[in-house]
């Protein structure tokens, strides 16, 4: 178990039986440290993710087919992005295969909603993240109804069946959603209002989605009840405070990197041979 937790990350944000409607968003599961220590804690651990990312990529380059996919689910705000940036960047950019779902294009449209999804995912020995997924596919598309019930409903076991498939072809998925509170939301919203900086990343209709909360929490909590299995289980994190839903990220995917056992690939040619040639060239 990594320095400064109480409990294996995996423990701490797993799924089962959690009430969305009692998570305390601020809180810190597992956590025994503070800001000053997560941060620092994020530079140490971000090491570690980087070595075993490119024990990954490395791997893959010599005929690997396993990958790692990261699937992030949230709110607007909920701090997606931070993740990938400061988390995901701390990693060498060549292994990994970065992927946005937003609105479906004319020609997605037209296809069946996991086309677009296929297309995108990580090849042998890439870290893939997913920033929105599938599961877009039961949330907005359900809370806005732009598909009839009997469209969306039978997607939570078809989507079972697609990631059961995905791990046998060598895919570990970590499924991760981000939870912050409508104070915290409305307090990020307030921010990319106030600072020139911040306007790009705002969207009018942020507001609009905020009265879709309870009907967007009802959503998740049926995502999560039937969507996590043994595959591929969902770990809840609470994000209200960036430092700590950073460092969790990252100590889960040290964890899955970890339990793939990877080793430097052995090299394919005569070592001493190739020095010998070396030092006469
Ligand atoms: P972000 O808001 O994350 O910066 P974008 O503005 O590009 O990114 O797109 C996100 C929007 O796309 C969100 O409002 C999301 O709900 C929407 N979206 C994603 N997938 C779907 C889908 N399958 N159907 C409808 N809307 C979708």
């Amino acid at each position: 178990m990594a320095l400064y937790w109480s409990l294996p990350v995996t423990e701490a944000l797993k799924a089962d039986g959690l009430r969305l409607a009692e998570l305390k968003t601020s809180s810190t599961p597992g956590f025994t440290g503070d800001k000053k220590l997560a941060q620092e804690l994020l530079i140490e651990r971000g090491n570690v993710l980087s070595v075993l990312q490119e024990k990954l990529y490395a791997n893959g380059r010599s005929g690997d087919k396993r990958s790692v996919l990261l699937v992030l689910q949230g709110m607007d705000t909920a701090g997606k992005g931070g993740i990938v940036r400061h988390v995901i960047g701390s990693v060498d950019p060549q292994g990994v295969d970065h992927a946005a779902f937003g609105v479906p294009t004319e020609e997605e449209r037209r296809h069946h909603y996991l086309w677009r999804i296929r297309k995108q995912l990580p090849r042998g020995g890439q870290l893939g993240v997913f920033d929105r997924s599938h599961y877009e596919d039961v949330l907005v598309v359900r809370v806005h109804e732009l598909v009839p019930h009997a469209e969306w409903e039978p997607r939570y076991d078809e989507i079972n069946q697609f990631e059961r498939e995905l791990t046998h072809e060598g895919i570990t998925l970590i499924k991760v959603a981000m939870f912050v509170s409508l104070d915290e939301q409305k307090k990020r919203l307030r921010q990319r209002l106030e600072r020139p900086d911040k306007y790009w990343k705002f969207n009018p209709s942020d507001i609009d989605e905020r009265a879709y909360w309870p009907a967007y929490q009802a959503a998740y909590q049926d995502m999560l009840d039937r969507t996590s299995t043994a595959d591929a289980p969902w770990y809840v994190l609470p994000a209200d405070h960036k430092w700590y839903a950073r460092l969790a990220v990252t100590e889960l995917l040290i964890d899955a990197l970890e339990k793939l056992k990877l080793d430097w690939p052995p090299a394919n040619f005569d070592v001493a041979e190739q020095l010998r040639r070396l030092d006469k060239s």
